[in-house]
């Protein structure tokens, strides 16, 4: 990173140390349990004599991290919560000027303008923050933006007809089902002006940049090009992909960043390992060495594109979420890659639970049409052959299925669930 880059960390880092020691009942008492005199950090490299923060921390003294009096909070929101309670995270006027100026940086990093219209396929209420920062971005760029929301296609192609938008922003695995509604009810997508789309919340890449089964799927069947974006709602900023590809880039202005081993040593460039967040200019609930949990590989050689900023490849898997599977390891995004790359495949959901040993078991629920000895035969093979062990499948009908995986109170459709 270039020097500029680095006074400016440095000096916000300095100001974030000293604002949580004052504010922070959480970290006033770890600094004080500890010993930690705020005086000696000066630099990222001197984050490490601060301990990390956990998920657990941020759950159990939720608003010990809140840095203001309530009445200074403008916005509510809640983290996503697939393996626990969701996480109350509170942002003040400031903070959701932050996340504007987040997402501005990110759109233009994925090439937007203020001459494109963005179509929001994802929830912008139900407490999520993402649809919010989306929404606010494209204004700050100067752009348009159309809030259709998640799920129902016929209101998104309609969308499209109507106002022709330029890029969508959308879970990926939602568009061949918006591929195949197009399919069956004779739209020309080939034609509707769509160029682009932000792929949130799901890979699209394996580590190697290449793009994987749902990747693929997506952009042989429709001329359009796949931006990846990783965030999350604790560190309110997003690592968003240039026209390269090459992984999501960091903004240094909002985030220091750190990737840990399972020692806790910085991992090398091209390395796995845990994401490690630092957020900076944040009024509301800073976070000091945040572990995210996510595993991601990290690239420190500058981008083609110009950006010397670090950049994190697609997410490989939850730390809480790895699987022990018949003594095989496995992250859920694996088991929806093969899912991924059969084309009978419209719908399904991973189930994973304990069996009465203690161990993981992980079953696929798919459609009853599929429901035939050949379609077994088959899918329990490619998952051999790419995972080496095969979960159980069970058939459901695919109303219930739809029911099951687009609850109506879920922010985001369930493909994965634990019970
Ligand atoms: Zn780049």
């Amino acid at each position: 990173m270039t020097e500029k880059i680095n006074a400016n960390q440095n000096e916000s880092l300095q100001q974030l140390v000293a604002y949580v020691a004052e504010k922070s009942a959480f970290y006033k008492k770890v600094f004080s349990e500890r010993g930690i005199d705020i005086n000696t950090i000066h630099t990222p490299a001197d984050l490490t004599k601060l301990p990390f923060t956990t998920k657990d921390d941020l759950a159990q003294y939720n608003d010990d991290f809140l840095c203001v009096p309530k009445n200074k909070i403008t916005d509510f929101v809640t983290t996503s919560g697939t393996m626990s309670d969701p996480v109350a995270f509170y942002l003040t006027d400031l903070d959701v000027e932050r996340l504007a100026a987040n997402e501005a940086a990110s759109f233009r990093c994925a090439d937007g303008s203020e001459n494109d219209i963005y179509q929001l396929m994802t929830t912008i209420d139900k407490r999520f923050m993402a649809g919010l920062a989306y929404w606010m971005g494209a204004r700050k760029i100067g752009a348009g933006i159309i809030r259709v929301g998640p799920g129902a296609p016929f209101l998104q192609w309609e969308s499209i007809q109507r106002f022709s938008p330029t890029v969508l922003i959308a879970i990926p695995s939602f568009i061949p089902r918006l591929l195949d509604y197009a399919d069956a009810n004779g739209i020309d997508y080939a034609s509707s002006g769509v160029n682009s789309i932000i792929c949130i919340g799901e890979p699209i890449r394996n580590a190697d940049f290449t793009l994987n089964e749902l990747g693929k799927r997506i952009t042989s069947q429709w001329n359009v090009k796949l931006y990846s974006t990783y965030a999350s709602t604790e560190m309110g900023a997003a690592f968003t992909e240039c026209h390269e590809g090459k992984g999501g880039h960091l903004n240094p202005d909002l985030l220091i960043l750190e990737v840990v081993d399972d020692e806790e040593n910085a991992v090398e460039d091209g390395g796995l390992g845990e994401v490690v967040v630092t957020t900076l200019g944040v009024e509301g609930m800073p976070l000091l060495r945040y572990k995210t949990g996510d595993l991601c590989h990290v690239h420190y050689k500058p981008c083609a594109c110009g950006r010397d900023t670090a950049r994190l490849g697609p997410v490989v898997g939850r730390k809480q979420q790895m699987i022990k599977f018949k003594g095989t390891t496995i992250f859920p995004p694996a088991l929806f890659d093969v899912l991924d790359m059969v084309k009978e495949i419209e719908l399904y959901q991973v189930v994973v639970s304990k069996n009465e040993y203690g161990n993981d078991e992980i079953t696929v629920l798919l459609p009853m049409q599929l429901q035939t000895a050949v379609f077994k035969e088959m899918l329990h093979s490619l998952f051999k052959s790419k995972l080496r062990v095969s979960p159980v499948m069970e058939f459901v009908t695919a109303e219930e299925l739809t029911f099951r995986i687009y609850k109506q109170e879920k922010r985001k459709p369930e493909k994965l669930i634990y019970i």
